[in-house]
Order: structure tokens, then C-alpha cells, then sequence
């Protein structure tokens, strides 16, 4: 996706304890930035030397900006990401299922947007702790609001089980105005495939993530993204026919 945005942009896979010593070394190796994904977008704020209020905010960062003289500056595209690929549809209540780092970015992009945020989980402590920490709702069961979004890995490997993973029966989709799933796959997600038979409309995850890039490209360069290449990019790259290597999510 970046480099069909222009960029020189590579996949750089790192363990967790040599993340900060790698990032130190990225400038006087000719990158300026990096985009962060798990498992290490909270150690990257905590490696910045500056730091966006809604990186601080949701406590993790997914894109980096670095200068001269160890300069790491941090901040969080995938909130305001969520937030553009759900454009102008109504967000007066939002339950999100999950309560991970994806879940606390959802969680402050709507309630920025003026929603009423409900979280539940699978472990209700989890869902528990984001609320008290992000200023939304912790919920023990699945109950309707104008948004539904899945940010769990549910539905990444075995479709089969997403709907008694999410404790959400597929008829009670209906109770959602839209349908938003942060999980993407060739093919697309059963979550989606249900929602869209039942006429509800749906955000793909795919568009999150070419969002949330759109903006990271954004911050490095100082120009708009070209957002259609990138979202041709995208979907190319989990056509059945693409390399195994390059369908991995994000
Ligand atoms: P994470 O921090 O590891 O959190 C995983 C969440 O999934 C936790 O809430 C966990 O619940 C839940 N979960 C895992 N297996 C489950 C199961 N079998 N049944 C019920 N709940 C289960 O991951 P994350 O960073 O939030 O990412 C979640 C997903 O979103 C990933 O698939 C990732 O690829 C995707 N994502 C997409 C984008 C995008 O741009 N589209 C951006 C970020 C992430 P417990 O707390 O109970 O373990």
C-alpha cells in the first residue's frame, strides 16, 4: 500500500527486545518514519520523544516521525482512521467488541464523535479497564446501538466460530444501523457477509486500514495521499492469486 503511495517503504519484522534499539538506529539509516504494529505500538510511544495528544490519549502509537538527534515523534492514525472510513453515519451509541489495542483506539474515536461507547469482552475485566481508562462503558452482554464494531482477532482464522466467539447470535445484527469489522481477509469476514444479507451497512477493514495509511502518509510528507492506489494496492494484495507473504494483517 505505501509503496504504491510512492514511498520506500519496507517490512522490517522485529522482536519486542530489540525494538528500541532498531528504532533509535532507523534515522542514520535513511528512513523518516515507520508505521508501529503489534506487538509493539505501546513500547513506541514510550520510546518517543514527543508524543500527539491522541497517541498519549489511547496510550499507543502506530506511526512515527524521526529526526535528527534521536528525535521520535509518536502519534495514532488508526483512531482518526476509524473515523474517516465510517464517514457521516450516524454514532449516537457504538458497542465495541473487544479490548485491545484496537478497541482503545475505536473507543476514543468514538467517543470524539459525540457516541455513547459500550465495550464488552471476553474477559469482562479487560472491557472493564479500558472503560475506566478511555471514559466509556464497560458492557456484560451484546445489546443493539447504531454501530457495532468487532475489534477482536475473531473471525481472522476460523470464520466458523465468529459468532459464538462474539456471544452474538447473526440475527441479532439487526440491531445495529452499521457493522464495522477491523479484521480483514481474503474473501472477506463472515461478520460482514451476515451483516450485508441482512441489509445492514457495513465498514470493511480494509478501508480502516487504508485509512489510518492515508493519514500516517500524510504526517511523513506533508501531501494528501493518493488514496486510490493505495486502496487498489490493498485489495490486490489479498487477492487469492498474491503472495502468502504479503496477505498478513496489520
Ligand atoms: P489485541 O490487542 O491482541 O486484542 C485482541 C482482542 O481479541 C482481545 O479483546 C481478545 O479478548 C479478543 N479475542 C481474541 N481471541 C478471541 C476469541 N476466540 N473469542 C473472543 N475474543 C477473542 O489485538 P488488536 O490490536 O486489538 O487487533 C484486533 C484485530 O483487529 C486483529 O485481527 C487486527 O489484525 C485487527 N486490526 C485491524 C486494523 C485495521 O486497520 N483494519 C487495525 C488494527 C487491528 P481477551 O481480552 O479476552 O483475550
Amino acid at each position: 500500500m505505501m509503496q504504491a503511495a510512492g514511498l520506500d517503504y519496507e517490512r522490517l519484522p522485529v522482536p519486542p527486545e530489540r525494538f528500541a534499539e532498531c528504532v533509535r538506529a532507523l534515522h542514520a539509516a535513511g528512513f523518516a518514519g515507520a508505521n508501529v504494529t503489534i506487538p509493539h505500538k505501546e513500547a513506541a510511544l514510550a520510546l518517543a520523544t514527543e508524543a500527539s495528544p491522541i497517541a498519549r490519549a489511547i496510550g499507543a502509537a502506530n506511526t512515527l516521525r524521526l529526526g535528527p538527534g534521536g528525535a521520535i515523534r509518536a502519534d495514532n492514525t488508526d483512531a482518526p482512521g476509524l473515523r474517516r472510513a465510517l464517514g457521516d453515519r450516524p454514532l449516537g451509541s457504538a458497542l465495541l467488541l473487544g479490548a485491545g489495542g484496537s478497541a482503545r483506539a475505536a473507543a476514543f474515536a468514538l467517543r470524539e464523535a459525540g457516541a455513547d461507547v459500550r465495550v464488552w469482552n471476553r474477559t469482562p475485566d479487560r472491557a472493564r479497564r479500558l472503560a475506566a481508562e478511555l471514559g466509556v462503558r464497560p458492557e456484560r452482554e451484546v445489546r443493539p446501538a447504531d454501530v457495532l464494531v468487532n475489534c477482536t482477532s475473531v473471525g481472522l482464522e476460523d470464520p466458523s466460530t465468529t459468532f459464538q466467539d462474539l456471544s452474538l447470535p447473526p440475527d441479532r445484527l439487526v440491531g445495529y444501523a452499521t457493522v464495522v469489522d477491523l479484521v480483514y481477509r481474503p474473501g472477506g469476514t463472515l461478520l460482514l457477509r451476515e451483516a450485508r444479507r441482512r441489509g445492514i451497512a457495513t465498514v470493511d477493514g480494509l478501508e480502516v486500514l487504508v485509512q489510518q495509511g492515508a493519514l500516517s502518509f500524510s504526517l511523513w510528507t506533508g501531501r494528501e495521499a493518493p488514496i486510490g492506489a493505495m486502496r487498489k494496492a490493498v485489495a490486490a494484495s489479498l487477492s487469492p492469486s498474491h503472495a502468502p507473504a504479503h496477505r498478513r494483517p496489520t
